[in-house]
């Protein structure tokens, strides 16, 4: 029997309406925010990534669907959603848009090769945001807020917003030399990955899931002590605004992000709930100056977040928040004859097309099957077909919470369905 592939899953109806609760719920926070949706292709040519991701980090180097086409072209399954939108804005010159930043969301699948684990798939659904054309410390915490406001609106209490300042350029290439000055004597205690690390992005070391308990790694020079006064300055009033939306965050010196081309604020939502496993990432993000311009775009800045939908599942799991079941079926025709089963089918065509919901029975079950059925399906109200309600054209409509009936005939069984 062929199996679902490995680290992928069916979302089933028991779960789906799950998504689609929370989806409509991010696209409702994002129009508050004035973000509006981006659809990218689902591949990508593969030096995008390469290029905009980096060489350095895990997901090129280790996680990328990379395939040819039969053009000989190498694609990539898109692994995240930051360097396909920084494509298309270069791309569609939004820099010229009169409205600046752009303000974009996506949601959509990405693709990782990874080991799978708890709430870490192949296959999984980011929501993104980048505003992207402005450098503004009043953007960046437009950007939390928005993140906090995601988290909060399911009623996710236990949330630690961790920030940091990677700073700009100047200071980064700094910090990198000083780390590279910390870590080289003893560099070969560390894995196979920092020692490439070192010469290719010395701050990853920071962000290393293997080495993170050296020694070293805890002596670390830290970041902040060589940001420049302009970083300092642009870091400071984030924090000041931050404090002033009441928005609770914890300053991680060691944080980097794994991507290559963050500057400036960087930040990650964690969950502390109890039980919520090893993994406790929610979403990441952070300011990417020098991007646009690293992939010949115009010298413009930006910044996002994203995050994965089945983490936030599983933060409501951790938390015990359940997602309201959608509202069910405005309508169950039961039926006694064969007779009422055609007229069913009949009277389902209408009822539909004027955009009522309505079910059936097809099994031929008995009456008192074909009521449980209605109950599951959550029906509003019920109709019974049978001899006399074919005869006179007329049924009780049954409010199945107040167990009221009315008897109306069949065109104002729709009519009234209609108006409700
Ligand atoms: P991690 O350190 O957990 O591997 P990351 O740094 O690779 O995370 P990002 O690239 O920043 O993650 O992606 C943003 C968010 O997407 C993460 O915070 C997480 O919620 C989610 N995410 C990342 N990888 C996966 C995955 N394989 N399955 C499900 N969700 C994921
Ligand atoms: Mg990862």
């Amino acid at each position: 029997m062929i199996q679902v592939p490995r680290g992928t899953q069916d979302i089933l109806p028991e779960e789906s309406y799950k998504w689609q609760y929370i989806e409509k719920k991010l696209h409702e926070i994002a129009k508050n925010y004035n973000y509006e949706e981006i659809r990218t292709p689902m591949f990508e040519s593969t030096d995008l990534f390469v290029r905009a991701v980096g060489g350095s980090t895990d997901i090129v180097n280790k996680e990328m669907y990379t395939f040819k086409d039969k053009g000989d072209r190498s694609l990539t399954l898109r692994p995240e959603g930051t360097a396909p939108v920084v494509r298309s804005y270069i791309e569609n010159k939004m820099q010229h848009n009169v409205e600046q930043p752009v303000k974009l969301f996506y949601l959509a699948p990405m693709f990782r090769y990874e080991r799978k684990q708890k709430g870490r798939y192949r296959q999984f659904v980011q929501f993104g945001v980048e505003a992207i054309g402005v450098e503004d410390p009043l953007i960046d915490v437009e950007v939390l807020s928005m993140l906090m406001n995601i988290y909060q609106s399911f009623g996710l209490k236990n949330l630690k917003l961790v920030i940091n300042s990677i700073g700009d350029i100047e200071s980064r290439n700094e910090y990198n030399k000083a780390l590279v000055e910390h870590f080289s004597p003893r560099i070969d205690e560390f894995c196979n990955d920092c020692q490439t690390r070192i010469n290719t992005n010395p701050m990853r070391i920071l962000d290393c899931k293997v080495d993170r308990d050296h020694e070293l790694v805890k002596t670390a020079p830290r970041m902040y002590d060589y940001l420049n006064d302009e970083s300092k300055a642009y870091f400071e009033t984030v924090k000041a605004k931050l404090d002033k939306l009441n928005i609770n965050y914890e300053v991680d010196y060691n944080l980097v992000r794994g991507l290559d081309y963050y500057t400036h604020t960087a930040f990650e939502l964690m969950s502390d709930a109890e039980g919520f496993g090893a993994i406790t990432t929610l979403c990441g993000g952070g300011r990417y100056n020098g991007l646009l311009e690293m992939m010949d775009g115009p010298d413009k800045s930006g910044i996002g977040f994203a995050l994965s939908i089945e983490r936030l599942l599983l933060a409501l799991e951790a938390e015990g928040i359940e997602i309201p079941k959608a509202k069910g079926i405005d309508l169950y025709i039961c039926t006694m004859t064969d007779k009422a089963r055609n007229a069913a089918g009949t009277l389902l065509h209408k009822l539909r097309s004027r955009n009522i919901s309505a079910d059936m029975d097809y099994e031929n079950r008995k009456l008192k099957a074909q009521m449980k059925d209605a109950d599951r399906k959550n029906a509003q109200y019920t109709i019974v077909l049978g001899e006399d309600e074919l005869d006179s054209r007329q049924a009780d409509l049954k409010n199945m919470e107040t167990g009221e009936t009315i008897k109306l005939s069949f065109d104002d069984i729709i009519n009234t369905l209609e108006e409700l």
